[in-house]
């Protein structure tokens, strides 16, 4: 009796665990956020840029259902079951959640004379998802146990943002006097650092400015065995010679090569990139050469253009941000902006280059993923500039359609997560973004996001902006 009583309740819980899987609970800080509840949710009458670069739709429904898409088609195709929230879309659109790949918790905050950066381990998560960041890798820590904290108390509906690939802490050796950076002594060290974030949860390495080639070949080695990826901001190594070496990602577009420096010898980390790639041609016969190598090699570039825009003519905080900062670091933004008018004619040419440069790799077959790098000179803030990447990539010359592609798609193949993440298509996971607008008929439109849905649970966007404004600096 006692057996076949325990027979009956494992059928029960088994009956009950796959038909009605258990809601994620919230904590009140996530749950204040909460628009529409997970269940069964038809948005009605939307325009559907899927994701894939296809051509847009009209007048479609999309059904979420718990934490996936469960039909996305014209309004005859589909039954609306019994019981849903429609939401009429009439006028808006929606796209994928975005997948980032250069993000980070962390903001410069200028320390006397030195380059300082401060973990910002509230505002940021909660920005990049009010923009419609549902995926994100972040590019490269200084605080790798607070990125991991985060990344669990995202998962476990304590906090909230994107679902995150913690990069580890990069592989950088002795040159920047920067407080927060690690620095490693000999490859010894490199391989070490990989066994150890890798055991502790971090799926991503980075190797920096000046790492060698020996440190890049021993962390490839470290990392490839255990089925994780090494990206770079580099430059004592070449683009070339980390392609070679079969790095599969490379950070900031073109800017960071150091492959056109006249002269520059193996293992040396030369001043005048930037001046290489001023004096560089945009149609240049070598720069074609290297994206092709590049392309051979399977190498995807991140673009990061927020993080370069220019002074003159633009924005003092990327993607209309300024109101975010603590009100002593908005004065300081707005200053340096204000001083910097009209002095960086050198700065402007090389971004339109970069424009260039991305433009003819996407052109020419390579995968071309996106991120916004919020560090820099700080006018690059969570949120606020992944919609300024998506509308500096249609001021490269992509169509909406393409941007959107490169942000959502291409994110999603490097990270090998095509499966469940990166389309708007049956049977992925409903991460979707709710746009007021129109983004073909304006790229600027990107800005009103409404709903972010990750796993099926609207988020309010502006609600969580607003939460946070006047806070970026701080927390
Ligand atoms: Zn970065």
């Amino acid at each position: 009796m006692k057996k076949l009583l325990t027979g009956f309740f494992t059928v029960i819980a088994f009956v009950l665990f796959t038909v009605k899987p258990q809601a994620q609970s919230y904590s009140p800080q996530v749950s204040a956020f909460i628009k529409v509840a997970a269940g069964s949710t038809a948005l009605t009458d939307v325009k559907i840029i899927d994701g894939t670069g296809g051509p847009a739709k009209e007048h479609q429904v999309l059904l979420l259902q718990n934490d996936r898409i469960a039909a996305v088609g014209n309004a005859k195709e589909i039954t609306i079951p019994a019981g849903t929230t429609i939401i009429n879309c009439s006028g808006k659109t929606v796209i994928p959640g975005l997948v980032m790949l250069h993000e980070h918790l962390y903001y410069t905050s200028p320390l006397e004379a030195f380059f300082n950066i401060t973990e910002m381990p509230f505002s940021f998560p909660r920005l990049y998802l009010a923009a419609g960041v549902t995926t994100m890798r972040t590019g490269g820590s200084i605080e790798p146990q607070t990125d991991l904290n985060i990344k669990r108390m995202i998962e476990e509906g304590k906090l909230t943002g994107p679902d995150m690939d913690v990069t580890a802490p990069y592989i950088e050796r002795k040159g920047f006097d920067i407080p927060s950076l690690n620095i490693i002594k000999d490859t010894a060290e490199a391989a070490a650092s990989v066994a150890f974030w890798s055991a502790k949860g971090c799926t991503s390495f980075k190797m920096y400015m000046h790492a060698t080639k020996a440190d890049l070949v021993t962390v490839l080695r470290e990392a490839h065995q255990r089925g994780l990826k090494v990206t770079g901001h580099i430059g004592t190594i070449t683009y070339r010679e980390a392609a070679e070496a079969g790095i599969d990602n490379l950070e900031h577009g073109f800017m960071a090569s150091t492959d056109f420096i006249p002269g520059k010898k193996e293992n040396e980390l030369p001043a005048g990139s930037r001046k290489s790639l001023a004096d560089l041609d945009v149609n240049s016969a070598q720069m074609k050469n290297l994206m092709q190598l590049l392309i051979n090699k399977k190498v995807a570039i991140t673009s990061t253009l927020p993080v370069f825009e220019p002074y003159t003519g633009r924005e003092i905080v990327h993607g209309g941000g300024l109101d975010a900062l603590l009100p002593e670091i908005k004065e300081k933004m707005t200053n340096e902006w204000k001083e910097m008018q009209h002095k960086d004619s050198a700065s402007i040419r090389v971004f339109n280059k970069e424009l260039a440069w991305e433009k003819q790799f996407y052109d020419a077959g390579g995968l071309l993923v996106a991120g916004t790098d919020p560090t820099g000179a700080g006018r690059t803030i969570a949120g606020y500039s992944n919609y300024r990447e998506i509308e500096l990539l249609a001021e490269a010359g992509f169509t909406p359609l393409q941007a959107i592609k490169i942000c959502t798609l291409n994110g999603s193949v490097y990270l090998g997560r095509t499966n469940e993440i990166g389309t708007i298509e049956k049977g992925k996971k409903a991460d979707i973004v709710l746009i007021d607008g129109d983004i073909e008929k304006d790229i600027k439109n990107i800005r009103n996001t409404e709903i972010v849905f990750k796993n099926g649970v609207g988020f309010d966007s502006k609600k969580m902006f607003d939460s946070v404004k006047g806070k970026v600096g701080l927390y």
